[in-house]
């Protein structure tokens, strides 16, 4: 129980830092907020766009195998029917006769409900589609619904064709996409974690069928490897490799990262073998043959799917759950170098004798590379400790010595050391720690 309440004070800490800082702030707030929806703030929004770029860059930009897609949210209904979602993308609810909370009946715990205490006393469960739906156009009949996409992943199946026919890839080869997906869970929670309206990051990898398994080995250790190569300490990530009784009825194999959250182990990412269901079930609805004519082989075959498919906010939430850390004099995230929404901060050491114009000169000069932040406010101690608690890795302070010999002392967020650099060298000397290139000593 008390190290229940000690992970449940660390989350508190951590989503307090948030708000404070202005990583992460709840939905239209001032009406009370809407359950499961997000805002980020001015951090936030810097943080989780590095996580998505190191994603697109590593996943798309360094590959020769991968290309990417942007995809509408809404699409042709037919979609979800070819999909399975319009009849089986469903969650089971129960209400608690005593509160009339509503429940997933899957995540009670003994049978009882999780607000007020009470046991076994619920109605039957009831299978509820997690799908948003809407109205396209100004005619609200049955023959204009639409729904907002609950996965990213359809929207690439059903451009499959037109990526063949307008690159030169072939299998074995990937589409990438990262957008907004919507699920109307039925219990929104953990921060970020389950929400309502959120972001994958997914890519459709098309193989040989015979070649499937060793691509499902590929993916596994590539975007294991990945969270680690971010930061992520290797004694929070986990694969968990699902039992038969929980695939899906299609897949031949899925595995999940998981990461020790506060609140528990939980899913960042699953990969699956898809086999070759998705390509078969959209060529059977929209009677075009999505099958693959290999030219060297003198075959046509359904390409078996690999999917790796992972959550930009639960992604993010993770990697500002394990820079987190408290420590005797401070509060410090030490995020990896490229996902630190700030990369340096530039401090004159006092408003006069010509440390501002200094100052101001230097932060205009790397500003134009990467987001950098100004603050000529307090006593440097405590400027050094407002950097820390949001992870900006360098300080750039302009003292005296700078007008003397043309030095900027820097300082290192980990280890809280300082040391000189030459002006004309700073960017270079930034430049190489910010990008892995070179520790911080070097
Ligand atoms: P869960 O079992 O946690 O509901 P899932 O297995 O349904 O997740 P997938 O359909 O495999 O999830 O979606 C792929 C990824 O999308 C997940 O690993 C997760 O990172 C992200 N994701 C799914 N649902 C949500 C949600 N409600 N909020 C935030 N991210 C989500």
């Amino acid at each position: 129980m008390a190290k229940k309440s000690g992970a449940d004070q660390r989350m508190a800490a951590l989503v307090s830092l948030c708000k404070r800082r202005g990583f992460i702030f709840q939905s239209s707030e001032i009406y009370g907020g809407l359950n499961g929806c997000w805002d980020y703030g001015p951090l936030g929004v810097e943080l989780k766009r590095n996580v998505k770029e190191a994603w697109w860059r590593d996943m798309v930009m360094r590959r020769t195998d991968v290309v990417g897609l942007d995809c509408s949210i809404l699409m042709n209904p037919r979609t979800w029917e070819a999909s399975g979602h319009v009849q089986s993308f469903t969650d089971p609810m129960v209400d608690c006769l005593q509160c009339k909370s509503r429940l997933r009946a899957d995540q009670l715990e003994n049978n009882q409900c999780p607000v007020c205490g009470t046991k076994d006393r619920f109605t039957e469960v009831r299978q509820f589609n997690l799908m948003f739906k809407t109205h396209v156009g100004a005619l609200e009949d049955s023959s204009s619904v639409a729904y907002l996409r609950p996965e990213t992943c359809q929207g690439i199946f059903v451009n499959f064709q037109n990526v063949l026919s307008s690159t030169r890839v072939k299998p074995p080869f990937g589409i990438a996409q990262i957008g907004k997906a919507f699920r109307n869970e039925i219990n929104p929670r953990n921060f970020t974690f389950r929400s309502r309206e959120f972001e994958q990051m997914e890519i459709e990898f098309f193989v040989k069928p015979d070649e499937a398994p060793q691509w499902f080995d590929h993916w596994k250790q590539t975007r294991y490897q990945w969270y680690l190569n971010y930061g992520i300490k290797k004694e929070n990530l986990h694969l968990r490799d699902h039992e038969a009784s929980e695939l899906a009825h299609y897949a031949a194999g899925c595995v999940d990262i998981e990461y020790d959250f506060p609140f528990g182990r939980a899913e960042l990412e699953g990969i699956a073998n898809r086999t070759d269901y998705d390509l078969k079930r959209h060529s059977e609805f929209s009677k075009k043959d999505l099958s693959y004519s290999d030219p060297e082989a003198k075959q046509r075959y359904f390409p078996y799917v690999i999917e790796p498919s992972a959550g930009a906010d639960r992604g993010t939430l993770a990697f500002l759950t394990d820079a987190y850390a408290e420590e005797a004099e401070r509060t410090v995230m030490r995020f990896h170098p490229r996902l630190a929404p700030i990369k340096a901060a530039v401090f004159p050491l006092v408003n006069k004798d010509g440390m501002p114009e200094m100052a101001e000169k230097i932060f205009a000069d790397i500003a134009s590379e990467w987001n950098c932040f100004y603050d000529d406010k307090g006593a440097i101690g405590r400027r050094y400790r407002r950097q820390d608690e949001v992870g900006t890795p360098y300080c750039i302070t302009i003292d005296g010595e700078t007008g003397k010999s043309n030095v900027v002392t820097v300082r290192e967020r980990d280890s809280m050391k300082q040391r000189h650099v030459g002006m004309t060298q700073l960017k270079e000397f930034l430049r190489e720690r910010l990008s892995g290139e070179k520790e911080w000593e070097a």
